[in-house]
């Protein structure tokens, strides 16, 4: 939300990834590993868990064991030391971006419960079987790319002995692509003990959750808007945070929308000014018929470029609206004293409700807008969603953007790969959109 270098979310804290049993228990899916104690030293501990973790995945699936597997009779022979586990966040959700690529997103947890440095080597996802090409292979700086710990957001492809990691995955299934109803995600990595090194895979499988995203209006009017912070990989994709004990991104789906104006300009004339923002105090409209959920309308705008960081709004002045049993759109950074609804009203879609400000955890002004499962800001999780129209005018890079953003420069916009009209689509970071005319 805060807009940064890397696009930061509503609270770019770096999170620690405390898991408990209790999170186990609570989660959503059913190997959510027990890592509280591989993040101290207590070997004898960790050794305990893992026995325990064992046990329980091998209860749960035939799949955690790798296929290469010799045993013949399990009640004598030892299983396979499948150091590595993995575990997901959530069930793979579908996803139509701009371009009309058809998305896979979630993240796998990522543990290392060995005594060793494990170097990870490869990890490749299959739909439904292993018999046919695999739909996301990453080697090592692959894996690089996508890995985070809770730390560092960046620790390279090796994990040491104890260490739980995040992999973001993102998987590309072509323009119209139809998901599968599983994956199946190996995850090769090299294993040494006294005897040996060798390459050892675990395997894991998660069910795709097919659930279609919700369509909904448009949050904003007219045209120049560039959407920012994008579902692929940018600070909000990147904001799971363990909340209420588990681990939680309400922000995976989430856009900061920023305005250009005729010229292409972010900010002009006195930056210290959020008047000088070609966003600031423009309306702001229900996305769909819905209840009013909560409002916020306490706080003062912040002056560009110091975004506050409060841990207890960062999102400043908002409204949720309350769309259906399941999908709660959250709208954030909202103009002092703009708000024009209370909790309990029922609103229209394209009704105005506010104006967009620069409060809270935000360096300029711009709507924070996403929509997530439960009506709890940071923990619940982002669910996709889609634009029922918008026109694709052009295309930005973040450095350009991000460039102008401090200086108050003319972006340079690239030709839309896919100009016109859009529909039932997620924009893309970079994308310059117009939104259906909507009245104040
Ligand atoms: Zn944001």
């Amino acid at each position: 939300m805060k807009i940064t270098k890397t696009l930061a979310p509503l609270l770019a804290v770096t999170a620690v990834y405390a898991f408990s049993n209790d999170a186990a228990a609570s989660a959503k899916t059913k190997h959510m590993p027990v890592a509280a104690t591989a993040a101290s030293n207590d070997t004898k501990s960790a050794r305990e868990t893992t026995r325990a973790e064992t046990k329980h995945l091998a209860d749960a699936t035939t799949a955690a064991s790798d296929s290469t597997s010799t045993r013949s009779n399990p009640s004598t022979d030892m299983p396979d030391w499948t150091v590595v586990e993995l575990a997901s966040t959530i069930n793979p959700r579908v996803l139509t971006g701009s371009d009309g690529v058809t998305n896979l997103v979630y993240e796998l947890v990522v543990t290392n419960f060995g005594l060793n440095n494990v170097p990870l080597k490869s990890f490749q996802v299959y739909g439904d079987t292993t018999t046919e090409k695999p739909l996301l292979t990453l080697d090592s700086k692959g894996i690089a790319g996508v890995l985070q710990s809770s730390a560092k957001p960046k620790i390279g492809s090796n994990l040491a002995p104890g260490a739980v990691a995040i992999l973001f995955v993102n998987i590309d299934l072509g323009i119209d692509g139809k998901a599968p109803d599983k994956l199946i995600q190996k995850l090769t990595y090299e294993y040494k003990d006294k005897k040996k090194v060798e390459d050892k895979t675990t395997t894991y499988e998660t069910t795709v959750d097919k659930t279609r995203p919700i369509i909904v209006g448009a949050p904003l009017s007219g045209k120049g808007w560039l959407a920012t912070g994008g579902y692929v990989n940018s600070g909000h994709r990147r904001s799971l945070f363990p909340l209420n004990n588990t681990l939680k991104c309400a922000q995976r789906f989430a856009i900061d929308w920023l305005r250009l104006d005729d010229q292409n300009r972010i900010v002009s004339g006195d930056k210290k000014l959020v008047e000088s923002f070609s966003g600031y105090g423009k309306p702001v409209f229900a996305v769909a018929d819905a209840t009013v959920y909560g409002v916020v309308d306490k706080f003062e705008n912040q002056p560009p470029y110091k975004a506050s960081g409060s841990m207890e709004h960062p999102g400043g002045n908002t409204i949720t609206l309350k769309i259906s049993d399941n999908a709660y759109g959250f709208y954030a950074h909202l103009k002092p004293g703009s708000i024009k609804v209370k909790e309990g009203d029922r609103v229209k879609k394209g009704q105005m409700i506010a104006s967009l400000g620069n409060v809270g955890n935000t360096d300029g002004p711009h709507l924070h807008f996403h929509i997530t499962e439960s009506p709890d800001v940071l923990g619940s999780n982002g669910i996709p969603y889609a634009f029922e129209q918008f026109d694709l005018s052009g295309e930005t890079a973040e450095a350009e953007f991000m460039k102008n953003f401090y200086s108050g420069g003319i972006l340079k916009i690239d030709k839309a790969t896919q100009p016109g009209t859009h529909k039932n689509q997620l924009p893309k970071e970079g994308n310059v959109v117009s939104f259906p005319e909507l009245a104040n």
